[in-house]
Order: structure tokens, then sequence, then C-alpha cells
């Protein structure tokens, strides 16, 4: 099957697929072109990956923690959970990215 991105490559079958849903990542399988390395997942597979996803909860679900912030000298301090920083493998080092959505959420990348 040739690429339908650069429509010289050939396609080959690939298991690692890297895929971000939601932000959670998946590995798929699929097909990777041999030449642009361009990654195609078939619709059985995204439909799995969906599936897949909303199993873990975290496909339609929000996750919702309530924490207090807490006031330091320096700021507003804002707790990371503990089960939160396991799945984010958190050092507690790591940059993040802060932003304003809408005018009561924030939202918190780490980069
Ligand atoms: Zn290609």
């Amino acid at each position: 099957m040739k690429c339908p991105k650069c429509e010289k490559g050939e396609l080959m079958e690939v298991n690692d697929v890297i895929n971000s849903l939601d932000g959670v990542v998946f590995i798929a399988k699929g097909k990777r072109c041999g030449l642009c390395s361009e990654e195609f997942i078939g619709e059985e597979e995204g439909n799995r990956m969906i599936q897949q996803a909303r199993k873990l909860g975290v496909w339609g679900t929000q996750l919702k923690l309530h924490r207090k912030l807490s006031k330091s000298a320096r700021g507003t301090v804002l707790r990371i959970p503990s089960d939160i920083e396991r799945e984010l493998k958190l050092k507690g080092t790591e940059e993040v990215l802060i932003s304003k959505v809408g005018d009561n959420k924030l939202l918190i990348e780490i980069e």
C-alpha cells in the first residue's frame, strides 16, 4: 500500500503508533510510511482506543478533585495530589504552564 501523504513510500505494519487522545497517550497498531514516517491508524483501532479511554474513565468524564489552596509568603499554593503526581511522574521540579480558561478555570500543563 502506498502512503497517501507522500504517495511514494510503502506503508509498513507497525504496532507502536503513538496517539494522544484527550491528553492520554495510547500506543496503537497502525501503519507507518517507510519514506516520510507519516503514521496512520485504522478506524477500528481508533475506536478501540476510544473504548479503552472510556474504560479508564478518562474520556468523556472529567477528573475533578477538590483541593484547598493555601497561602504561603510568596503567594497562593496549590498542592498536587499524590496520585496525580504519580500518574504524571512528577518530580516537583518541572516547569508548568498555567492558563486561565474562562472566568473560573485554570489549565495546568506540564512542560
Ligand atoms: Zn509517506
